[in-house]
């Protein structure tokens, strides 16, 4: 067994621990930069936290999934107000542009310079600024890797800066900050977080510790995704939702993903759709056709024992195939009111593109088996 794992430096979870934030906010500086949505969450607790400990704050707002333009943005402010530290709070776009401009407020250079496919991928040379990282969606499980996710829009793509420096000083996931967040957006960023403990535990990548994260949140998912969906205020559905984002983001980081989030981030940078809407299209599609590549020409047969077990976990059926699991995921994605990829904005005229780009995305090294384009083409087809 060899297993290289890391994470954030500390992980507080559980519903109220935001409060947390009061007894170390004050070790990390005098003089914060908050990066926050524009409207949601409120930020008023924060705001409050600072003040009593006499931490001065700036705030950044991030519209949407960002792009190097906001990143930069955001870097800028940084530097003029001499900030010593950075907290996101928000979903995964905020936390992956905290984690970008911790690290360039500590490093030189363009952020191209560090980007991967499209831009240098430079390793970084300094710690990044101390991070705290309070994610308000349970998706991404951001809060614990080491890669943001940036989007080039004159080269429609999405790419990462990946550096083990960008893993944060310290993340708090509190599932009472994502009693608020609306149904569509519950519903797309919980299936990141179920495709998340799902893609690592069938990666060629996978590994004995990442497996008991998968294991542990794979019934999770199925059991209170779509409780959370149809009653917010549901908490034991909210934690355990926000549990499973947060195994995601240990899993993804220390084994990888697959062909969705492979698809997904060429996706994302070619339309302005959701990222977990894409990934939530794709799942079921992925799902089916990995374990008929596995089953006509995969020598990794003890994959598909992998998929048995998730067709096992999410139906509570002791002899479900794996065709029965992927139905069962498709229709949680009918009754969480997930859109086709055709209702995305997407057009088969795409497809080739689309392929092309994935074939170059870092999580498709992580899927079972190489998929052939064909193979690549019936996900989309079937995804539509
Ligand atoms: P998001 O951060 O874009 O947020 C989606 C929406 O939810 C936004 O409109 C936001 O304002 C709203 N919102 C956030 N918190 C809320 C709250 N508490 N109440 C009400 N509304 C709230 O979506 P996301 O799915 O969390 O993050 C997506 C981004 O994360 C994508 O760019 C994706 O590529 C990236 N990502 C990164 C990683 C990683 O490991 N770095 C992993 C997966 C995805």
């Amino acid at each position: 067994m060899n297993i290289d794992f890391s994470t954030a430096n500390r992980i507080i979870f559980g519903a109220g621990r935001l409060s947390y934030l009061r007894e170390i906010i004050g070790h990390y500086g005098k003089k914060v930069l908050i990066i926050k949505g524009k409207e949601f969450p409120d930020p008023g607790t924060l705001f409050t936290i600072c003040e009593d400990a006499n931490v001065v704050w700036n705030y950044f707002n991030v519209e949407n999934e960002p792009n190097v333009k906001t990143v930069n943005r955001a870097v800028e402010l940084g530097r003029e107000k001499e900030c010593d530290f950075v907290i996101g709070f928000g979903g995964g776009s905020v936390i992956d542009t905290g984690k970008a401009v911790a690290a360039l407020l500590n490093n030189q250079g363009s952020l191209l310079y560090y980007l991967e496919v499209i831009g240098k991928g430079k390793p970084l040379r300094n710690p990044s600024k101390p991070y705290i990282a309070i994610p308000t969606t349970a998706g991404t499980g951001s809060e614990v890797t080491r890669n943001a996710v940036i989007s080039v829009p004159d080269k429609k793509v999405k790419v990462s800066m990946r550096n083990a420096y960008l893993l944060p000083e310290v993340a708090i996931v509190d599932p009472e900050l994502t009693y608020g967040v609306p149904k569509t957006i519950t519903a797309m960023t919980g299936m990141d977080a179920f495709t998340q403990v799902i893609e690592p535990y069938v990666s060629r990548y996978s590994n004995p510790m990442v497996d008991l994260f998968c294991k542990d949140a794979i019934p999770k998912g199925a059991s209170y995704l779509l409780r959370a969906w149809e009653d917010g205020n549901d908490h034991e559905a909210r934690e355990n939702i926000s549990w499973v984002s947060l195994m995601g983001g240990l899993a993804l980081a220390n084994a990888k993903l697959g062909a969705v989030h492979g698809f997904a981030g060429p996706i994302g940078g070619m339309f302005h759709v959701p990222h977990g809407a894409i990934c939530a299209a794709l799942l079921p599609s992925v799902m089916l056709i990995n374990m008929k590549a596995l089953s006509h020409r995969g020598k990794n047969f003890n994959k598909l024992t992998r998929f048995e077990d998730i067709a096992r976990w999410v139906t509570g059926v002791e002899n479900a195939t794996i065709e029965e699991g992927v139905e069962w995921i498709a229709s949680l994605c009918k009754n969480l009111e997930i859109p086709r990829l055709s209702e995305l904005g997407i057009k088969k005229a795409h497809f080739p593109i689309i392929i092309d780009k994935s074939k170059k995305s870092s999580s498709m090294k992580g899927n079972p088996i190489q998929l052939t384009e064909r193979e690549m083409e019936k996900i989309l087809e079937l995804s539509y």
